[in-house]
């Protein structure tokens, strides 16, 4: 390697299994470059929180992280930790340093059947993670009167709406999105398509939100048409917009192989949706891509904190460790591909195809012999199974 890697080490389960897959699965057979920071509550507690922040930096700076999973703290974990302040969700704090958009594809195994027949490739989300209802302004309305949306411009000027005349009482919201974010959120979409070489779908609900979601629709088609039509044509790979409705009908026709562009509601509750219907979160793998094209990978799951609590108390664990396992490999890629290393590439597929070899031969971790058609499989614990994995990678 000659760039390092911007190391996010985490919490809990996670934490342990970062452990284990650096030491069985990555250090004995690369020269392993990082720059280290320790995302552990712990330590972004004694930092108060600068050590997330510095993390997102390096990440801008050298372009290619790897995150554990971390505690987002809450008032459980307060007591637990002994916080000096709720410390925010890490995971948000680099998305708004990065403006990234978070893309999520399951992992593919034979013998993992997706509960939709027809799915044979991943589908990929790609969640705009900024504003809408997220970002919302709401009133509960006591009783009769007039409710109106209003704009008051740098210059005094004002535009306004009437939303309702309200005769009883009710609830009003107010929500916004930006055009740069928009416009963010669609670049990252088209470029990432060109770099997975896959199709870009993205819906909303345009015919009943003719400014607000129109907006979104008119700035993605003005992108696609002066910056990127043929470069996809190039690429052989397609782009089209549909109503939101038709969006989900198709996605359940389709073979999958695609990108699932979202806005952030859509792209929240579909993911959820998407990623249950493969089979298990343990085999998801999520990215944070930055406008500027900055990666982040990481497990789409979290810290596992059940099973940690096992560990500590010397109990084995049933953790899968299949996503932690892939967002290092998709970082390695990644980083070999920016700094023309073949070989660091190479070894990526080669670890990624080792893990995928291991389940299909039947063995595995509890969750997903619960799920599988493969009969007669091995079922084994945390780190029997990263074993599993080093066994296959060495005898290819
Ligand atoms: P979770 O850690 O994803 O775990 C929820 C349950 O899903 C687990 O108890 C386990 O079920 C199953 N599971 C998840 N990952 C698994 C794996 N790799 N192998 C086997 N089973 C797995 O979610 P959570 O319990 O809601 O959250 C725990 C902590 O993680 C929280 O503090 C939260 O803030 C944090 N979190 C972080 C991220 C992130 O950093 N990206 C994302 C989500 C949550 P069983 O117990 O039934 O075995
Ligand atoms: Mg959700």
């Amino acid at each position: 390697m000659t760039t390092p890697l911007v190391e996010m080490d985490g919490d809990e389960m996670t934490r342990i299994i970062w452990r284990m897959v650096k030491d069985e699965l990555l250090l004995p057979y690369i020269d392993l470059k990082t720059e280290y920071y320790d995302l552990g509550l712990e330590h972004r507690n004694e930092t108060d929180d600068q050590v997330t922040i510095d993390s997102a930096e390096a990440t801008k700076k050298y372009g290619v992280a790897v995150k554990c999973a971390t505690i987002t703290p809450n008032a459980a974990r307060m007591t637990e930790y002994n916080l000096k302040e709720m410390w925010k969700s890490p995971n948000g704090t680099i998305r708004a340093a990065l403006d990234g958009t978070v893309f999520r594809a399951p992992i593919i195994v034979k013998g993992i059947e997706p509960y939709v027949r027809n799915w044979e490739k991943p589908i990929t989300l790609a969640r705009h993670a900024y504003g809408d209802v997220y970002k919302n302004t709401e009133i509960k309305v006591p009783g009769a009167g007039k409710a109106e949306l209003v704009f008051t411009g740098e210059d005094g000027t004002q535009i306004r709406e009437t939303i309702h005349n309200f005769t009883g009482p009710g609830i009003l919201q107010g929500i916004h999105n930006t055009d740069e974010s928009i416009r963010n959120f669609a670049k990252t979409c088209f470029n990432y398509a060109l770099d997975t070489k896959q199709d870009l779908w993205f819906a909303t609900k345009d015919t009943i939100s003719k400014k607000y979601d129109h907006n979104f629709k008119d700035i993605f088609q003005e992108i696609y048409d002066a910056e990127y039509k043929e470069k996809f044509d190039a690429a052989g790979i397609e782009y089209f917009y549909t109503l939101i409705d038709d969006a989900v009908a198709r996605v359940m026709r389709d073979k999958g192989g695609f990108i699932w562009a979202c806005k952030n509601y859509d792209g929240d509750v579909m993911s959820d949706m998407v990623s249950s219907a493969f089979g298990d979160l343990a085999m998801m793998t999520s990215v944070l891509v930055s406008p500027s094209g900055a990666y982040e990978y990481e497990a789409a799951h979290g810290t596992v904190q059940r099973h940690y609590y096992q560990y500590l108390k010397g109990e084995k664990t049933t953790t899968n460790s299949v996503a932690t396992i892939f967002a290092w490999t998709g970082a390695l890629r990644k980083r070999g591909e920016l700094d023309g290393i073949s070989e660091l590439m190479q070894f990526a597929d080669k670890l990624e195809k080792a893990t995928i070899q291991t389940i299909e031969g039947g063995k595995m971790t509890k969750g997903l012999s619960l799920i599988t058609s493969i009969q007669n499989v091995t079922v084994l614990d945390c780190e029997e199974f990263i074993k599993a994995i080093k066994a296959t990678f060495d005898a290819m």
